[in-house]
């Protein structure tokens, strides 16, 4: 991977500034580093800014200007998902005006009269490096093993297609390998990734005729997201991806199933992947057809989430959804010490089963019903804290994961007052968990909101961090906790141990922040001592344990209690 820093590209900087001595004290401070371009307002600036959108390195901006102020410049910016990657740092005279300008989006100000030129040139450099490594973090956007995109792009980008191509049909197709796990199994890892790589190969072959784009969402699931065409192609398009997989496999067979959902409008792409994805799990292990198209016999698939979604409000009353917990450990203390733990919920279905947060989260989250579900984890959350506490006289922090709706309901912060106020609990000992892609849209009012619990004591953890798309401007002015960095990292490494970097990247900007990171899905030991020498502050995954129900959980409260006192 190359930085643009080791190609020793001198970096553009553009410096809107209404008065010529500052324009002047700049440039003598950064001509020697930098190149540099002027402009005396904002909206001279914004011109600029749009006509070197791709060189810029970075802008100093000056906030009060005649014609367009620095604030304006912000809005602007921060509206425009072409430029709101590009780092600012404001100028400034008045303390005041660096909150605001914060919340607008600069990532870092400079105050005036100016500093001594090293104070200058080091927060320019500092900011430029940052900025860097988090567009290093997004170009994990593509599948190391495949090339296709990782699932929070592919998802991103999909998004953008219907809102700037409104006129595009585009379809929805989902590939699954059939019993992919006994092909690791029986055939070996190695050949395993080749098959990936082997059907990626295909998809791509596929895309090259058509307008579209493709992912590998994890394992051997593949999305593929293309302009509109006849059902009845769809079956030539499966029997060449299929013939791909057959030319390295006589002897073990290997067989896809997909499922398409043909466009519609008005429906999203995420509702037309679940439907894709009902269509493709309808063929599973079928030995007849292993195509199919989801169509007027699929309401079979929305007839089970609308059990589902009928069944909730009694399955809450009955009590059906159980709480797990996971814990998390601090692995700087030797041994690695308990610290806190997730709240992960299971529905126990009478009649369906077990049901996984997977299967049901995202349809409530759509359809607006995951509070009543998250309300009660909740609850059961805290009052499980208090009986630990009461019981075993260990205090043990939870976390429970907040969606994306909950934030803005108004009855949010009211609620889990109640919850510790009935418990006797303080904000410390129930933390919140929020997923990053959350703070991507809305981003002003929800930093307002996350202010608002912060200021009410609660620790903001953000959680799958690097799966979304905050800038580096945006998270400067994010008030979070702590960052959870995405699992995706954890299970690169099983690629390749070069993926590291990536982590090392993460632990950086965390360290700008000063907020501790937790890495998720953590399985083994080698890949706990690489974060712990990294000095990554928690950790979380099968590796300390898998998600227990309460009792278990318990048990090992009491284990790490004993620990503790033979210490
Ligand atoms: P999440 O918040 O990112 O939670 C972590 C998920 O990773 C959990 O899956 C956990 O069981 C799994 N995990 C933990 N360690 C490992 C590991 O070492 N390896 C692997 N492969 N996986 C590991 P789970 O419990 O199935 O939950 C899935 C998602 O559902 C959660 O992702 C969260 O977004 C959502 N969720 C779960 N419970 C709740 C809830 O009460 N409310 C809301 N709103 N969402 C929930
Ligand atoms: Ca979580
Ligand atoms: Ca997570």
């Amino acid at each position: 991977m190359i930085q643009s820093s080791e190609l020793n590209r001198r970096h553009l900087v553009l410096v809107v500034e209404d008065q010529e001595i500052n324009r002047d004290i700049l440039g003598m401070i950064l001509e020697d580093e930098y190149d540099l371009i002027y402009a005396e307002n904002g909206a001279i600036g914004m011109e600029m800014i749009r006509e070197n959108k791709d060189q810029l390195s970075i802008i100093l901006l000056d906030l009060i200007m005649p014609v367009m102020d620095g604030f304006e410049v912000l809005r602007q910016l921060h509206d425009d998902t072409e430029l709101r990657e590009i780092p600012v740092i404001v100028l400034t005279a008045e303390k005041e005006a660096e909150l605001k300008a914060l919340q607008l989006g600069a990532s870092d100000f400079i105050t005036k009269p100016f500093d001594m030129d090293q104070v200058v040139l080091a927060r320019v450099e500092r900011i430029i490096e940052l900025s860097e490594r988090r567009q290093l973090i997004r170009s994990a956007e593509r599948d190391p093993l495949t090339g296709l995109y990782t699932k929070g792009f592919f998802f991103e980008y999909a998004d953008q297609i219907v809102k700037f191509h409104p006129d595009w049909k585009m379809d929805a197709i989902v590939i699954n390998i059939e019993r992919f796990h006994s092909v690791n199994e029986y055939s070996g890892r190695e050949f395993g990734d080749k098959v990936l790589r082997k059907l990626a190969d295909g998809i791509r072959e596929f895309l090259k005729d058509t307008t579209g784009i493709a992912s590998r969402i994890e394992a051997d699931r593949f999305d593929i997201f293309c302009l509109h065409r006849d059902s009845s192609d769809y079956r030539e398009v499966y029997d060449s991806l299929q013939s791909k997989l057959d030319e390295m496999s006589e002897k073990t067979n290997i067989r896809i199933r997909m499922g398409v959902k043909p466009y519609r409008d008005g429906v999203t792409p995420s509702e037309m992947f679940d439907r894709a994805r009902v269509a493709c799990n309808m063929v599973r292990g079928s030995n007849k057809d292993h195509m199919m198209i989801f169509d007027e016999d699929m309401r079979q698939m929305e007839m089970f989430q609308q059990r589902l979604m009928n069944d909730l409000g009694w399955a809450i009353e009955d009590k059906q959804f159980v709480v797990y917990y996971q814990p998390k450990y601090d692995i700087q203390a030797e041994p690695p010490k308990l610290k806190s733990a997730e709240a992960l919920v299971r529905w126990k279905h009478p009649e369906l089963g077990m049901i996984s947060p997977g299967d049901f989260i995202p349809l409530f989250e759509n359809n607006g019903m995951i509070s009543q579900v998250d309300n009660y984890v909740w609850a059961v959350a805290a009052r499980q804290i208090a009986e630990w506490r009461d019981k075993l006289g260990y205090l043990l922090p939870l976390s429970v994961n907040l969606s994306r709706a909950e934030i803005f309901d108004p009855k949010l912060e009211p609620y889990l007052e109640e919850l510790l106020e009935e418990n006797d609990l303080s904000t410390k000992e129930l933390k919140l968990e929020v997923t990053e892609s959350a703070y991507t849209d809305n981003a002003m009012e929800l930093i307002d909101i996350i202010g608002e619990l912060r200021k009410m004591g609660f620790e903001i953890e953000m959680d799958d961090f690097g799966s979304g798309y905050s800038s580096l401007n945006m998270l400067s002015s994010m008030p979070i906790d702590v960052l959870k960095m995405d699992m995706k990292f954890i299970r690169n490494l099983e690629e390749d141990i070069k993926n590291f970097r990536m982590i090392e990247l993460i632990l950086d900007i965390a360290k700008f922040l000063e907020v501790p990171v937790v890495a998720e899905g953590v399985e083994t030991e080698e890949q706990m001592k690489l974060l712990k020498d990294a000095k990554c502050a928690l950790v979380q995954g099968y590796y300390f344990s898998r998600p227990l129900p309460a009792e278990e959980f318990e048990a090992l409260i009491i284990k790490e209690m004993n620990i503790d006192r033979n210490h």
